[in-house]
């Protein structure tokens, strides 16, 4: 049952607007995010499992980092646009290869800026554009070398 009504709270909050100013606030759930997953950051909403209560104290650079999520969604107004445009950021560069997830540009800006906690209330706005990765960077396959190198590369934005 409980799935149910998470879905269909997942589902309801997809169809709003996004409004300006918005927090994040955290949301414990039983099925969501999938396990591997820290955090959901779903219309606003910061989704945790409820069996990792240790998040519900959301740490700076999560918030930050979700934060960012929240702006980019604010660019586009609608949620359920900024979450089709991700999809389709993700599918355009290839979703089975390992590196697909950070490939997005709004991954990229969310994890070159996650440290940098003034970042968000000086962004302008659809900054995620200004984000990508090298071709030497694509050759490289560890995920935590390329975020240090996305935020060596992005410091003085
Ligand atoms: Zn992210």
């Amino acid at each position: 049952m409980k799935l149910i009504s998470e879905l269909f709270f997942l589902i309801c909050k997809l169809f709003t607007k996004v409004k300006p100013n918005e927090q994040i606030k955290l949301k414990q759930m039983k099925h969501f995010p999938f396990k591997r997953y820290k955090y959901l950051m779903w219309c606003s909403y910061a989704i945790y499992r409820e069996d990792k209560p240790h998040l519900a104290e959301m740490d700076k650079r999560s918030r930050t980092h979700e934060t960012i999520h929240y702006l980019q969604a604010l660019d586009k107004k609608f949620w359920i646009v900024f979450y089709a445009s991700y999809l389709w950021n993700w599918i355009k560069r290839n979703p089975f290869s390992k590196l697909s997830y950070i490939k997005s540009r709004y991954e990229l800006e969310a994890y070159a800026k996650e440290d940098d906690e003034t970042y968000p209330s000086r962004r302008e706005k659809n900054a995620h554009k200004k984000f990508y990765l090298t071709d030497e960077d694509k050759k490289m396959t560890l995920s935590s070398v390329i975020k240090a190198r996305i935020k060596q590369r992005y410091k003085d934005l």
